[in-house]
């Protein structure tokens, strides 16, 4: 089939003007101008959906879908407010309420645009509720607590889905929580089990300042906190998480910073220098009011940087329209083109599912997504896509080269 629009944005080269691609089974054939495309392949159905814009599928490149049915406020609050409640969820829940939240999680995706995720599961509940949907998904075994049988379980079942070479869409990566939460050998543990599988890690770093003071320092809030829960971790390292992670052989790239809100210059040299990915999480972070990621100076030290809207307990929406919009909102003078690659081929690198997504090229997957334009004469399509559309300007969506969601 030949898809045909006003604009294809292939985050490859420039914008094509009246464009077209060209979909075989799951992929796209060829790409480029729609006279040239129409004329090379004649008997080609072709679908014209004139004034809009294609753009490939968004990769929500941090999620807890799990967490989609928990609602501790429907306003902004507290990251210190927030996290003992999420610990009492966490404790009240069942694997059926779990269930049952990861599916309306799922569901809440459709229209949003979104074509790939990343997944962090405590409960597995995403890996039967993904697998009936046609998501490009990663799903991270979330360990989040540094008890010994615990995580030798972890690790022995995240051994046994790999050894099975799963040949679903879905793929497998471990989330070491947070710093805050795990011991040092434990995260060292997880990391040489990472790299001796070939597994990204995905790891939740600097969101706080509670945890800055905690690793720093050994003191405030979360080490109240952790040790109420228990937790017999020394802290106070005289460091900051990015330096700890360095040191200890943690960061490479197949690390993936989550949050990375609180960063030093230093931090960001040492991301850049072992090729760490960042992936940030904006709107969650303005609703717990943890402040605001250094997006430019992680823009000009060239770190790959990817958005995530993170889960609907800290987040109203799987949006990434708003997300981009928060970004923008945080350094205007992002160009648009790089705006939007944050919400979809980075989030790929990020991954390193870029080979086969996050762009429009010959031989990837046909994610695509389309949305309707109200002008009519030639306008910047990266400037309108990223300020002036939402998500209910998403007309069309293509995952794997089949219409998952299309609004007339
Ligand atoms: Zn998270």
């Amino acid at each position: 089939m030949i898809i045909c629009a006003m604009y294809i944005i292939t985050l490859e080269k420039n914008y094509i003007y009246n464009g077209a691609i060209l979909i075989k089974g799951a992929f796209i054939q060829a790409i480029g101008k729609k006279k040239k495309i129409m004329s090379s392949f004649p008997d080609e159905p072709v679908k014209d959906i004139g004034e809009a814009i294609i753009f490939p599928g968004f990769i929500n490149a941090h999620t807890h879908l799990q967490f989609s049915k928990v609602k501790i406020s429907s306003t902004p609050v507290s990251f210190t407010e927030w996290l003992p409640k999420m610990i009492a969820i966490n404790n009240r829940f069942t694997l059926s309420d779990w269930k049952k939240s990861t599916n309306y999680g799922i569901k809440k995706l459709t229209g949003t645009g979104i074509t790939a995720l990343a997944d962090i599961s405590r409960s597995k509940t995403s890996f039967k509720a993904l697998a009936s949907y046609p998501y490009h998904s990663l799903i991270f075994y979330e360990v989040i607590a540094p008890d010994e049988p615990y995580i030798k379980k972890i690790l022995k079942d995240i051994r046994k889905k790999i050894i099975l070479k799963d040949k679903s869409k879905i793929n497998i990566g471990v989330s070491p929580h947070a710093l805050y939460c795990l011991s040092l050998s434990t995260l060292k543990q997880i990391s040489s089990f990472a790299k001796k599988y070939s597994i990204p890690v995905m790891i939740h770093v600097s969101e706080t300042k509670e945890e800055m003071e905690l690793i720093d320092r050994g003191t405030g809030y979360l080490k109240e906190l952790m040790t109420k829960r228990g937790l017999k971790i020394k802290y106070g390292y005289k460091k900051t998480p990015v330096e700890i992670l360095a040191e200890n052989g943690i960061l490479n790239s197949d690390t993936i910073i989550v949050h990375g809100v609180h960063l030093t210059k230093q931090d960001l040299s040492l991301l850049k220098y072992y090729n760490a990915s960042v992936v940030l999480c904006p709107k969650s972070n303005k609703f717990l009011k943890t402040g605001t990621a250094p997006v430019r100076d992680l823009f000009n030290t060239g770190i790959t940087l990817a958005l995530g809207t993170d889960s609907l307990a800290s987040n109203d929406s799987f949006n990434m329209f708003e997300e981009m919009h928060e970004v923008k909102k945080i350094y205007n003078k992002i160009h648009n083109k790089d705006l939007l690659k944050m919400a979809t081929l980075n989030g790929a690198k990020a991954l390193n599912i870029s080979a086969s997504l996050g762009s429009l090229s010959t031989g990837k997957f046909a994610d695509i997504n389309a949305v309707k334009i109200k002008k009519t004469k030639k306008f910047d399509p990266y400037q309108y896509l990223c300020e002036e559309t939402n998500i209910e300007d998403i007309s069309l969506t293509m995952i794997r080269g089949k219409i998952f969601y299309s609004k007339t």
